[in-house]
């Protein structure tokens, strides 16, 4: 498979299981209110993307930025990474949470915060702006190695399920109908694949474009991880202990992959 062959497949995927979530909330008959399973996968998730966030993704940003003659040439390089690096995080916390007046990972059950008309849609929005560059991570990933695309990939796919579940949620909370629940959803993916495509189309023109991508898009992850996923896992722990433990499982299961993919 030719690299953007592999960035659209694995792209593509990544996107259907953000419309996967949400059928599974909004289908006809659905019975899920929010499944154990989808508690697990957000534990799950937030410990996977935390390890590919400092196993994977950063060790990476300092190798693309660290070949400087001197040391003053050096501490520079490293300022800008670690800059795009926050300018990603707060990217995130400004259109999930500034902007945005009421947005978590998981069912919304706060229909009162959702009774606002445009509530919905700036949350969705917010939403949209994470989804790509979930969509940036996973292509920038790839483009670094295989390995690290394919670790990258599996850390974001976790969560994607949850968090069409999460879009979906918040229009039927709003008072929106299942079918324009679904096409919450079906934008939520369409902006993870705008994502991957943007990368993609950069990449043609500008080779060093992962240079850049790659830390930005980590700090977004590290926003989703520890701001999204986290609180929301401390928020369930209280109903069920074992939510947080799962975290950790999420943890080992990104070093038994780490171990079984060829770099
Ligand atoms: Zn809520
Ligand atoms: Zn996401």
């Amino acid at each position: 498979m030719g690299s953007f062959g592999k960035l659209l497949f694995f792209g593509g995927l990544v996107a259907l299981a953000n419309v996967l979530g949400g059928w599974l909330l909004a289908r006809p008959r659905a019975t899920v209110r929010e499944g154990h399973l989808l508690r697990y996968l957000i534990a799950l998730g937030a410990g996977f993307m935390l390890a590919a966030i400092f196993i994977e993704m950063l060790p990476e940003v300092v190798r693309l930025w660290a070949p400087h003659d001197s040391q003053a040439e050096l501490g520079h390089a490293v300022l800008g990474a670690m800059t795009l690096l926050l300018a990603g995080y707060l990217l995130i916390h400004l259109f999930e949470h500034t902007i945005a007046p009421h947005f978590h990972f998981g069912a919304e059950t706060h229909t009162e915060a959702m009774l606002a008309p445009a509530a919905a849609y700036t949350a969705i929005g917010g939403l949209s702006i994470h989804t790509f560059f979930d969509g940036v991570s996973v292509a920038a990933a790839f483009l670094v190695n295989s390995k690290v695309g394919l670790l990258v990939f599996v850390a974001i796919l976790l969560h994607k399920v949850p968090e069409g579940f999460t879009a979906a949620s918040i229009m039927l909370a709003s008072g929106r109908s299942p079918r324009q629940a679904l096409a919450a959803t079906a934008i939520i993916g369409a902006a993870t694949l705008c994502g991957v495509l943007s990368v993609a189309a950069l990449h043609a023109r500008v080779s060093e474009a992962v240079l850049y991508a790659l830390p930005f898009s980590a700090g977004v992850t590290l926003y989703v991880a520890a701001s999204d996923l986290i609180p929301e896992v401390n928020h369930m722990e209280r109903k069920n202990p074992m939510v947080s433990v799962v975290v950790f499982a999420g943890v080992a299961l990104f070093y038994v992959l780490h171990l079984l993919i060829e770099g």
